[in-house]
């Protein structure tokens, strides 16, 4: 490989005439970083204190800035594609958007690190197993959810049958180099939430909406979906739940698999055709995010792009839809303090900060609590607690000690990627801080 990147901050490269240049590895055309977005950066330097990667390194590669540089020299054959350190800053970034959030140019950068991320994938797949492994999660298990409920089932006996606790005590774990992983999973559900066609009706109905299951939240999460259905039935609308919807496809797309997650948003948008609902409610935030750009996913699709587009227009967050004021009162009291940990896909991807602490304030006696930074990311950021453990570890850390320094009883959050880190970070530390989702919590004040 022709390692022509040289590790400086600003990644200055070889001349373009050089003869090395030739060689060198750059964008193809379908699902490549778009010029015109990253030279919309100004390299005015506002996102840096917004990227919880530079906060933690304070090295200007490993922030928005110098990744874009990076991004751009690829795209004007500067840098090799597979030169170590482009490779491993688009990595090691958490494609959690801050960064967009607050960029005053406008760069729209998660559009410029999911790509980025695509063509690597596409030059360089890896060897067998990395290969396997991609087509195993990304086609085969996350392609139809009733695979991901028989593995869900398996790792629910593991996890009741004592055979966990075994594993753990006798070091087996540790052999096979499993303990990280096995911390992260999520505790699977004792009934899943599966999407049979369930229709949760009401009197004077204002909408029909469509729930989206989730593929985490039905099996680990699936008292969160109950919760949601519930929610929505107080606030007036009819709930359906067909069947023949999936995976949102983000997991996939944020590992550069691109196609894999345009085959799970093609099921999606035919299952909500089919419904006729008004709306396609979803309650993880990161499958929000996902499910609202479709559009973008199929933008030079002639026959796919305008489905994709109506269909993301419907999309909504249950939180954004519940705090419009439709709710009724409630004077179920819950006599606790709460902080709220902003899931990155709502607060920069989505743009919903007011809506959740707004519903969380709905309820009486629960006293919210803010903790210092948070909108940065807690690290978990889909797989990246798995690729990347190190960072992801450093920014969980971070996050228990701003929640932990609220003294607050509750962390509320509103995506299951969030809850799994607080989760397994909390247990590190011995903390028996709750984690809850914010519809979860609301539930409970308006349960009889
Ligand atoms: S804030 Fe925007 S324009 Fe400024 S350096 Fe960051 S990405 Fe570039
Ligand atoms: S997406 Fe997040 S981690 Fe990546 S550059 Fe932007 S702020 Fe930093």
């Amino acid at each position: 490989m022709s390692s022509t990147y040289r590790s400086t901050s600003e990644a200055k490269i070889s001349n373009s005439n050089d003869a090395t240049a030739q060689a060198l590895r750059g964008y193809s055309n379908s699902d490549a970083p778009s010029d015109a977005i990253y030279n919309r950066c100004v390299r005015c330097g506002l996102c840096l204190s917004s990227c919880p990667t530079y906060l933690e390194t304070l090295t200007e590669t490993s922030g928005p800035r110098g990744r874009i540089s990076l991004i751009k020299s690829v795209g004007e054959g500067q840098l090799d594609l597979l030169s170590p350190g482009f490779v491993d800053q688009m990595s090691e970034c958490l494609g959690c958007r801050a960064c967009e959030a607050v960029c005053p140019s406008g760069v729209h950068y998660g559009q410029l690190i999911e790509t980025a991320r695509a063509q690597i994938v596409r030059v360089d797949p890896g060897g067998f197993w990395e290969r396997f492994g991609r087509w195993f999660a990304f086609r085969f298990l996350f392609g139809r959810l009733r695979r991901l409920r028989a593995v869900a089932a398996m790792l629910r006996f593991y996890q009741r049958s004592g055979l966990q606790q075994f594993a753990r005590r006798c070091g087996l774990l540790r052999l096979l180099k499993l303990e990280r992983t096995e911390r992260l999973a999520p505790a699977i559900s004792s009934s899943f939430f599966v999407p049979s066609g369930q229709r949760f009706t009401v009197s004077g109905s204002r909408a029909t909406v469509f729930l989206h299951a989730g593929c985490i939240m039905h099996i680990a999460y699936a008292d969160v979906d109950r919760a949601t259905v519930r929610m929505l039935n107080r606030a007036g609308f009819t709930v359906v739940v067909p069947p023949g919807q999936g995976c949102c496809g983000a997991l996939s797309v944020h590992a550069g698999e691109r196609d894999a997650g345009r085959a799970l948003a093609r099921r999606n948008i035919e299952a909500f055709e089919r419904s006729g609902a008004d709306l396609y409610i979803v309650n993880a935030a990161g499958c929000g995010a996902a499910l609202k750009e479709y559009g973008e996913w199929f933008a030079d699709d002639p026959r796919w792009a305008q489905r994709a587009a109506a269909f993301s227009a419907k999309v909504r967050d249950v939180i954004e839809v519940l705090a419009d004021g439709q709710l009724p009162a409630t004077d179920r009291r819950i006599e606790e303090t709460v902080t709220y940990q902003e899931p990155c896909h709502l607060a920069h991807a989505q743009r919903i900060a007011h809506a959740p602490r707004a519903l969380l304030r709905l309820v009486p006696g629960l006293q919210l609590v803010e903790m210092a930074e948070s909108s940065v990311c807690c690290g978990s950021a889909g797989i990246y607690n798995l690729t990347e453990p190190e960072m992801s570890e450093r920014l969980g850390r971070r996050k228990i000690e701003n929640a932990r320094a609220t003294g607050a009883q509750i962390i509320a959050t509103a995506n299951p990627g969030c809850a799994l880190q607080l989760r397994a970070m909390l247990a590190e530390n011995g903390a028996a801080t709750r984690v809850a989702h914010v519809i979860e919590l609301l539930d409970e004040a308006y349960s009889s």
